[in-house]
């Protein structure tokens, strides 16, 4: 780990140390303290065995944001009903206990740890609030003053924890860009979502603890449902270039398609397959090939309009729309992109360490909408393809539109159907 890095790891986890110690004598822990505990404890643990799956399934469709973990939802009931050094207790026990069930050997200890860190300092901070507020801490406070009180240290909660784990992202991935942290906010709609339930669960502890059965159940079931929406996002994106992925790619095509239609306007494929990729894979390894994949992807996205689709159709092949362009724009387009990746300069990490990969070329072939016979989006993809392949046989590293020479090839095929996107 880089030093500053470390630096900022260590201090916010003896700051969080520090500031939990400091806290526990704030206020004595009594026994009806020790038995909202153990029923918050005994939910927190039902819920994490029962959301295993769920959560490794979450954290593994999640981004490049900081995770929400829903604990958060136990995390802050205790803060409302327990004083600050049982709340800490608890905090410490069910999420070490998340630790040994659901992520041991899958996320580095000291990163559960430091996470752990930013709960407690958060924690520590809303206590505060809480304990300043005018209702009786630890409860619910009552009236709409309370219920300002809560809000305020839900925030608070929030921020702490947010702020202080993406700077670790930031400062610990300089590849990163703030954007992309930030961006994934929405995200953050679950934290909002495990404090309010938290905030339900706490009142619960002690008007009717058997109710919190129901909380259980259904933050399993809107567990669920997020997990349903990060899938189907994935199921847009190819995880490999970051670009839509082939399906995604064909829905949005068959649209626009539609579009083009009814507003009598034009709309062009290009189809862009990687020159002797297999080359670079047999020199470099797989690894460093994707790493090409990943920047030759960059390129060809930087060469187009914002509302373009580039897609990865499969392996190293590439696919991109473009709406209203003619004939003499898309050639300009096409030549730009040939030559964007012909200056490319792709550094690489292998076993023998850094390098860069340069001279890498592609052909390139497209088609126009409307032309004759070109009725659908695969009719599109197909005369496209035909093109690319007319320009891999006439020697690669050149592009192929339907304006050019009538194309070589006289192997007689029936009508091919267009190929299926690699399963990669
Ligand atoms: P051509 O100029 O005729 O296109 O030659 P090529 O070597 O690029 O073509 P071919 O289709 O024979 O090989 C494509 C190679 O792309 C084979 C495969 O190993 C590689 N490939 C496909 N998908 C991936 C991937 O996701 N990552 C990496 N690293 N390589 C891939
Ligand atoms: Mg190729
Ligand atoms: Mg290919």
């Amino acid at each position: 780990m880089p030093r500053h890095v470390l630096a900022y790891v260590l201090i916010v986890d003896i700051l969080a140390a520090g500031a939990t110690g400091a806290m526990v004598p704030v206020l004595p822990v009594t026994r009806a303290d020790g038995m909202a505990a153990l029923i918050l404890g005994i939910c927190a643990i039902a819920h994490i065995e029962l959301s295993r799956g769920i959560e490794r399934a979450r954290k593994l469709t999640s981004g490049a944001g900081p995770f929400v973990d829903s604990l958060t939802l136990w995390d802050f009931a205790a803060i409302l009903v327990l004083p600050p050094a049982a709340a800490s207790g608890l905090i410490v026990f069910t999420h070490a206990v998340a630790w040994l069930r659901v992520w041991r050997g899958r996320r580095a200890l000291y990163r559960w740890v430091f996470s752990d860190a930013t709960v407690l300092l958060a924690t520590q901070a809303a206590a505060l609030v809480l304990l300043a507020g005018p209702g009786p801490h630890p409860g619910v406070p009552a009236g709409p003053g309370g219920l300002a009180v809560v809000l305020a240290a839900a925030v608070l909660r929030w921020f702490v924890n947010y702020a202080l784990v993406v700077g670790a992202i930031l400062i610990s991935s300089p590849g990163v860009r703030a954007g992309q942290v930030i961006g994934e906010f929405g995200e953050q709609i679950i934290e909002a979502g495990a404090l309010g339930l938290g905030l339900g669960a706490a009142g619960l502890v002690a008007y009717n603890p058997w109710l919190l059965a129901g909380v259980v159940v259904g933050l399993l079931a809107l567990h669920r449902g997020v997990l349903l929406a990060q899938f189907r996002a994935s199921s847009r994106t190819d995880e490999k270039t970051g670009l839509h992925s082939a399906d995604w790619w064909h829905q949005i095509a068959e649209r626009a398609l539609e579009r083009a239609r009814i507003g009598e306007s034009a709309l062009a494929v290009l189809m862009i397959d990687l020159d002797l990729f297999k080359n670079i894979n047999d020199t470099h390894g797989h690894p460093a090939g994707d790493q090409v994949l990943r920047a030759v992807a960059q390129a060809i996205a930087a060469e187009v309009r914002h509302d373009d689709a580039t897609g990865r159709w499969g392996g190293e092949e590439f696919v991109v729309l473009l709406p209203s362009v003619d004939e003499r724009e898309l050639a300009a387009i096409a030549e730009r992109i040939r030559r964007r990746v012909h200056v490319l300069v792709v550094p690489i990490v292998t076993d023998e360490g850094p390098k860069t990969v340069t001279d890498l070329t592609v052909s390139i072939g497209g088609a126009l909408w409307p032309s004759p016979g070109l009725t659908t989006i695969d009719d599109l993809v197909l005369a496209a393809d035909s093109n690319l392949y007319t320009a891999k046989g006439a020697g690669r590293d050149r592009v192929r539109l339907p304006g050019d020479l009538p194309s070589p090839r006289t192997d007689g095929l029936p009508e091919q159907k267009p190929r299926q996107p690699d399963q990669t």
